[in-house]
Order: C-alpha cells, then structure tokens, then sequence
C-alpha cells in the first residue's frame, strides 16, 4: 500500500521479510567490521561480503545500482571518502577509519546499514567523530515515535552532532525510506526540525545514515562517478540502520539483536517481534 506521495507502508509479514534482510546485512557488517585489518584491500572486504550475502540466500542491493551501474556489493569509504567508494587495489592501512555499506535483499525486501571502522592506532579526533556520527544516529531512533514525524529523527540527528561536538554534518546525502526497493520516499535528512514532515506511521521503514565530517560539509563526486570526497580532505564517518516502529516500540531491522540493548540505554521501547 502507497499513500503521502509514494510513502510504502509494508504489512508486519512484509516488515518480518525486511527483518530477514536486515540480519543478512547485520551480520555481513559485523564480519567485516572483524575482518578489516591493514594490508587488506577493499576488494577482499567486498569478496567476503559478497559470499556471506549470496550464501545467506540474500542478493546484494548495490550491485548494479544506479548509472553508472555500481560495480560491488558493498561500499568503502575510506577517511576522506564519505560515501560511495568503490572496492578496488586500495591496500587498507594502520590508521585509517573505514565506512562500509552494505545493502541485501530477501524475498524482494531491502535491508541498508552502514558503519564506519578503525585500523590500528587512528587519531583521537577519528575515535571521538565515529563515536558522535553512531551516537546521532541512536538519537535519531530514540526521537522517533509512531504519530511523530521525520523531522523529529532529523532534529535528533542533529541536535547531537552540534550539541557536543564541531563536527559538521554533511547535507548533500540523506536516509530514505525502505522497503520493495532501497530508496523510496520519503528523505530523513540530518538536520530538521521537530514536527515537520511525513508523518510516522506503524509500517513505514526508514534507513536513517548521518554523515559527519570533521572540517568543512562540503563533498565532490570523484571521475569514477561514485566515490563522494570531502573538499578540504577532513575525515568523514558514516553510520546507517534501517528501522521501523511498531505498536510495541522501535526495532532496529539491521541490528543483530533489534537494537534491544542501545534502546534499553536511551529509554526508548523496544519494539521488535
Ligand atoms: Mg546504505
Ligand atoms: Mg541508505
């Protein structure tokens, strides 16, 4: 069912499918999260994402994606890369932080998380921007509630980000609601304000992804057509679970455990079957 211009709202059968693909994702960033070590390239980590997707019996969101079609399963952004990387030769190193996408289908239904990782020894400033970018993103879940809106997830987002840190939050990407294809309406920018905005319903999902950076907001797309760099060279993390709201509370599709123990931490419900 379609209503609120091109909103999908998914029956709890059809959202139990998208928690089916949000494990598949969840589990696929949490063996990678172990398996990113220097002198790796980010083609092996898509290798490895690749084969845990197709034999978990999920296809991969990402590849062939979009123009020009997108040629890996997942994503790899490495420091200055905020999105959109492309797995490839780059020999991962001690030091870098490393965001990786990743997005599965099963049975027709999308599941979209990402997290951003750290190699070796990085600098206090990398440890404290992916500890402040998942923050926001929990902030954003826990300001969620059914009959709010998509500005009160925003507003969550962003008043973290700003109220403890000078990060900036990059604005030229956005989450996005899920479901029959990964990106649907509406958009959950990383800034708003409360109140605005398609109104939160019970079966409606949505991927909430903030994107941090440490110096300047401003991104380039790179000549390969993906690969989104920022323009002063600053480091960037990224962080994204797809969630959505029951009657009971908030269940997070593409956590391993729904979310349950952050949730329990911020006070939210949870909401998960
Ligand atoms: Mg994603
Ligand atoms: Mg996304």
């Amino acid at each position: 069912m379609f209503r609120d211009r091109g909103v999908e709202i998914k029956t709890p059968a059809q959202i139990d499918r998208m928690r089916a693909a949000g494990l598949v994702v969840g589990e696929t960033l949490d063996l990678l999260r172990r398996a990113v070590h220097a002198g790796l390239t980010t083609r092996e980590l898509d290798r490895i994402a690749e084969h845990h997707i197709r034999s978990s019996g999920a296809t991969p969101s990402f590849l062939g994606y979009g123009r020009p079609p997108f040629p890996a399963c997942i994503c790899v952004s490495v420091n200055d890369e905020v999105v959109h990387g492309i797995p490839g030769d780059r020999v991962i190193a001690d030091g870098d932080i490393v965001s990786i996408d990743c997005g599965a289908i099963v049975d027709g239904w999308h599941g979209d998380a990402a997290v951003t990782v750290a190699v070796g020894a990085v600098p206090a400033v990398a440890t404290d921007l992916m500890r402040v970018t998942e923050e926001s993103m929990w902030r954003g879940f826990a300001a969620a509630r059914l009959g709010g809106h998509v500005g009160d997830i925003s507003h969550g987002v962003e008043d973290h980000i700003r109220a403890t840190s000078g990060f900036a939050i990059v604005e030229d990407y956005t989450g996005h609601g899920i479901g029959s294809a990964m990106h649907q309406p509406p958009t959950v920018p990383n800034v708003g304000k409360p109140g605005r905005g398609t109104r939160l319903v019970e079966g409606l999902a949505l991927a909430v992804e903030p994107m941090v950076v440490v110096g300047d907001p401003w991104t380039h797309t790179a000549d390969d057509g993906w690969t989104v760099r920022t323009d002063d060279g600053s480091l960037a993390a990224h962080f994204e679970h797809t969630f959505t709201l029951t009657p009971s509370g908030t269940w997070v599709l593409t956590a391993l455990d729904g979310g349950e123990a952050k949730l329990a931490e911020l006070g939210v419900p949870f909401g998960g079957r």
